[in-house]
C-alpha cells in the first residue's frame, strides 16, 4: 500500500500527496479518495494515449465516464467548463461524484473549477501529468480558467481530496514542457531556499534527463515547500504571494502572446528575470546574483529576456490588470539574494518603468490592435 509522501495540512480540508513511480494505477489510492459510484475523468487528446485507457481499467469497479478535451492554454476558458458541466447534467452525476483531472496544469485548473463550482461543489482528485503540475498547479487548491483580457481571472478555492503524482508519466512529456515545469523548480529555490537551489544547479543535467531518483527528490521538495506555505496562507493573504515570484511579469508576456504561444514557464522564467533586475536597479539584489540567475535558466534552456515584439507599455497595461492589484497598487515579488524573496508595494514606479523600458528596448509591440 502506498504511503503518502507529505501531508497539505489544512485542518478539515487537510489531504495527502502521494509522489512516486507506479501509482498512477493503483487501485486502491483511488477507492480511498473517491465518494459515492459517479466518477468523471477529465484529460486532454495529448495525456489521453498513454493514461486514459490503464486509469479506465483501474476504476472500471466504478461509474466511470471521460471527457477528453482539446489540449493547451487557449482551453482554459468558462466554455470549456461549460462543457464539462453539461457532460456531468447529461449523465445525471449527483453531489456525491468525483472529478478525477488527468493532465497537466491546464486540465487541472479547469477540472478544479468545475469540482469547485458544480452543485456547489464536488470532490475532485489531482492526477499531475507535467512536471510544471506535480511540483506546483495540482497543490494548493487554486483552480479556474483564463479571462481574453488576465490569466487566471476567474477561479475558486478548491482543494483537492487528494494528489496522485507518478514520476513515470514525465517520460512521456515532450522536451519543451518539461523544460517549462523546471522554471517552477528553480522559482522555488529563489524564494526562500538557497540550497536547493544549488542543488537544482547540480542537478539538472540529471533532471532534464529525467533521472527518476533526481526527479523524485525535486518533486517532492517542491510540494513540500508549497505544502507548507499553502497550509500557512491558504487564501493568498501574505506569504502564499511569494510564490508569484516571476509571475506578474509571465502573465503579461503569456497574454500579450495569445495564451500558448509562450508556455507559462517560459514566461515565468523570463518574468524571475525582469523581477531580478528591477530588484538590481532599486539596491535590493547583488549585480552578481542575476548572472547567476540566468545561467541556471539558460541551462535549461529557457528564455531570459521577454519577447523581443513586446513593448515595455504593453508590459505595464496588462500588468496594472493582475490579480496581485489592490486599490490601485500593485504587490511585486522582488528579491535581496537567491533564496530570499520579498513582497513590496512602495517601490518606485519610475525605477520600475525605466528597467521595463531597457529590458523591452527595440520591440515593436504585440497589442498596438487589440489594446
Ligand atoms: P502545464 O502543466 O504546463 O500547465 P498543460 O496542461 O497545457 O501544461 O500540458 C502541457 C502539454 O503537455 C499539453 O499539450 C498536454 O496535453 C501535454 N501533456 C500533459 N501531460 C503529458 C504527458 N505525461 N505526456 C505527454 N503529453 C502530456
Ligand atoms: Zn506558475
Amino acid at each position: 500500500m502506498t504511503e503518502p509522501a507529505l501531508t497539505v495540512d489544512l485542518g478539515e480540508r487537510s489531504y495527502p500527496l502521494y509522489i512516486d513511480s507506479q501509482i498512477i494505477s493503483s487501485e486502491s489510492l483511488y477507492r480511498k479518495h473517491i465518494s459515492g459510484r459517479n466518477v468523471l475523468i477529465v484529460t486532454d487528446e495529448n495525456t489521453a494515449p498513454h493514461y486514459l485507457p490503464a486509469l479506465q481499467e483501474t476504476l472500471s469497479g466504478f461509474n466511470c465516464n471521460r471527457l477528453v478535451l482539446p489540449p493547451g492554454e487557449s482551453q482554459k476558458t468558462l466554455d470549456t467548463v461549460a462543457s464539462i458541466y453539461d457532460q456531468l447534467m447529461r449523465d445525471r452525476f449527483d453531489r456525491n461524484s468525483t472529478l478525477i483531472a488527468l493532465g497537466g496544469g491546464v486540465v487541472g485548473d479547469i477540472c478544479g473549477f468545475a469540482a469547485a463550482t458544480y452543485q456547489r461543489g464536488v470532490r475532485f482528485v489531482q492526477v499531475p501529468t507535467t512536471l510544471l503540475a506535480q511540483v506546483d498547479s495540482s497543490v494548493g487548491g487554486k483552480t479556474g480558467v483564463n479571462h481574453p483580457l488576465g490569466k487566471n481571472m476567474i477561479g475558486a478555492f478548491h482543494q483537492p481530496a487528494c494528489v496522485i503524482a507518478d514520476m513515470d508519466t514525465l517520460t512521456t512529456l515532450p522536451a519543451r514542457e518539461l523544460k517549462a515545469g523546471l522554471a517552477e523548480v528553480i522559482k522555488y529555490g529563489l524564494i526562500d531556499d538557497a540550497e536547493f537551489f544549488q542543488w537544482v544547479d547540480k542537478n539538472l543535467s540529471g533532471l532534464l534527463s529525467l533521472e527518476a531518483t533526481s526527479l523524485r527528490q525535486a518533486v517532492a521538495h517542491c510540494c513540500e515547500n508549497k505544502a507548507r506555505i499553502v497550509a500557512s496562507d491558504e487564501r493568498e493573504k501574505g506569504k502564499r504571494a511569494l510564490l508569484n515570484l516571476g509571475h506578474t511579469f509571465g502573465h503579461a508576456i503569456e497574454n500579450a502572446c495569445g495564451y500558448g504561444v509562450w508556455l507559462h514557464g517560459e514566461a515565468i522564467a523570463a518574468g524571475m528575470c525582469l523581477a531580478a533586475q528591477f530588484s538590481i536597479a532599486l539596491g535590493q539584489l547583488p549585480e552578481p546574483d542575476l548572472a547567476i540567475i540566468k545561467s541556471v535558466f539558460q541551462r535549461a534552456d529557457l528564455p531570459v529576456q521577454p519577447p523581443a515584439e513586446m513593448t515595455a507599455q504593453d508590459c505595464l497595461n496588462l500588468m496594472s490588470r493582475d490579480k496581485k492589484v489592490k486599490d490601485n497598487i500593485l504587490t511585486l515579488v522582488l528579491m535581496k539574494g537567491i533564496g530570499r524573496a520579498f513582497l513590496s508595494t512602495d517601490y518606485d514606479r519610475s525605477i520600475l518603468e525605466h528597467t521595463l523600458d531597457s529590458a523591452f528596448s527595440g520591440a515593436a509591440g504585440c497589442l498596438s490592435e487589440n489594446e
